[in-house]
């Protein structure tokens, strides 16, 4: 059965965040961990991470109270991205993990991510049970003989840098010279190794740890890359990479240091794939653009559609898998990329890698693979509302005739367009997108949309 979205006190799709000192403070993370540690339950060991965030280490300690007051150990694995975090848990075979991030959000925020035994974002039914565990105080900690166990290994990421280097071929970057902006973020740790690794001339800006993030802010935005785009141009760099605060997500600039859409950057990666197992299928929202469907389809691979968000993609794959089919990368089009052979969580570090290895395969520059691609216009915007479900219920009306998808929102197509009508799950905003070959006909569908809506924003 397809993937339904499922309503949450605390957390959003990627864990839960607040402004540091205020909503997101020392208490919030203990009860968090207790409840964590309670649905886990005594003997069981979590990983912990952290991204630079300079509210990291108190909530860290909180975090780390919680789970041993309730018979958790803990391994804390230092300042590491949320990906290394997610593969040293699947490969350590930890009971489960906390990452302490708040990924792309500006510095003042932090967050709390929990992480599944087998690497994945926790879903959302074990997320409930966190969350009432904590509103109902139903906390259970242990007694003086049966206390968590507190380590350290500040040394392990080297693992996830190695699944990395191992998954593409040997020697890949040679010749190449790479722009990095890690932003001062999780990703300093690993970025620059990971492409050394593969034996490329490195260029990295915004270099150190710094939860100041004094480069530019942890979204790694167009205009916050100017610095990469420049590091790119003066470098003779084939291309330039940015991770967001906790390296999940990674964007591109091409090697004339202009910015790529991240549904560009996720159809240039699943052409690698798609080259190499013909026939298989691409996972991706709903919200995806029709480029990523277009460059699978060229060697014969289909896309399977998913409800917005990276543990449903995530999920999903998992699902295809197991009923037999074949599933050769799976992502949104924010620079989330899942890889299958390598884990079922989004990862950053792995993209630069591929993206390396595509560019080795087939010796052209990014530029030129980006133009080989169909053309596609998307039109996205958003609206203040607390109306947005009686939004949805109007539009699905309004659109009735046409065909439609309800998992998330409405999505309907209407000629050579496809629309996105969706509240947001988190704020009190609706979104719409609108996309076709022909921009003239996204621009009238959104327009008409908009017109629609209009009298229930006042
Ligand atoms: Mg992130």
């Amino acid at each position: 059965m397809a993937l339904q979205k499922l309503e949450k006190t605390y957390f959003g799709t990627n864990g839960v965040r607040g402004v540091s000192g205020k909503d997101m403070h020392p208490g919030f993370a203990l009860g968090i961990a207790e409840a964590y540690g309670t649905l886990l339950g005594p003997g069981k060991t979590v990983g912990l991470g952290m991204d630079t965030r300079t509210s990291g280490p108190s909530l860290g300690a909180a975090v780390k109270a919680g789970l041993c007051a309730c018979g958790c150990n803990v391994i804390d694995f230092g300042i590491l991205p949320t990906p290394a975090l997610q593969y040293l848990i699947l490969s350590k075979k930890l009971d489960g993990g906390v990452m302490i991030t708040a990924s792309h959000n500006p510095p003042e925020y932090n967050g709390i991510k929990l992480i599944e035994a087998d690497g994945t974002e926790m879903g959302d039914e074990r997320t409930i049970d966190v969350e009432q565990i904590y509103i109902n105080g139903r906390k259970k900690l242990a007694d003086w003989d049966t206390q968590g166990r507190l380590s350290e290994d500040f040394e392990a990421y080297r693992l996830y840098i190695d699944a990395i280097v191992s998954a593409v071929p040997a020697g890949v970057g040679t010749g190449f010279t790479i722009a990095i902006d890690p932003g001062n973020g999780a990703a300093c740790r690993t970025a620059p190794e990971i492409f050394r690794r593969l034996g490329c001339t490195v260029e990295v800006v915004n270099p150190g740890f710094d939860g100041m993030f004094p480069g530019r802010l942890p979204e790694p935005s167009e205009e916050g890359l100017r610095g990469l785009s420049a590091a790119v141009v003066n470098s003779g760099a084939a291309f330039g990479i940015a991770h967001d605060g906790d390296a999940d997500r990674a964007v591109f600039v091409d090697e004339k240091g202009r910015f790529i859409d991240g549904n560009i950057a996720l159809a240039l990666l699943a052409s690698y794939y798609a080259e190499q197992q013909p026939g298989g299928e691409i996972v991706t929202p709903l919200s995806s653009s029709g480029v990523i469907e277009a460059a699978g389809a060229e060697f014969g691979c289909s896309t399977l559609y998913t409800v917005v968000g990276s543990p449903y993609v995530a999920r999903t794959m998992r699902e295809e898998l197991a009923a037999g089919h074949t599933i050769i990368i799976g992502g949104e089009g924010n620079g989330g990329v899942i890889y299958p052979k390598h884990q079922f969580c989004r990862d950053g570090g792995m993209s630069g890698a591929v993206l390396l290895a595509l560019l080795s395969t087939r010796k052209v520059p990014l530029s030129s693979l980006i133009e080989k691609l169909p053309k596609y216009t998307m039109y996205q915007e958003k609206r203040t509302t607390s109306r947005a479900k009686e939004i949805t219920e109007h539009m699905k009306e309004y659109f009735k005739d046409l065909p439609m998808d309800t998992r998330d929102g409405i999505r309907i197509t209407k000629g050579g367009a496809w629309a996105l009508i969706r509240p947001s799950g988190t704020e009190p905003l609706i979104r719409i997108y609108a996309e076709s070959r022909d921009a003239a006909e996204a621009k009238e569908l959104i327009g008409e949309i908009l017109s629609e809506i209009t009298p229930f924003l006042t």
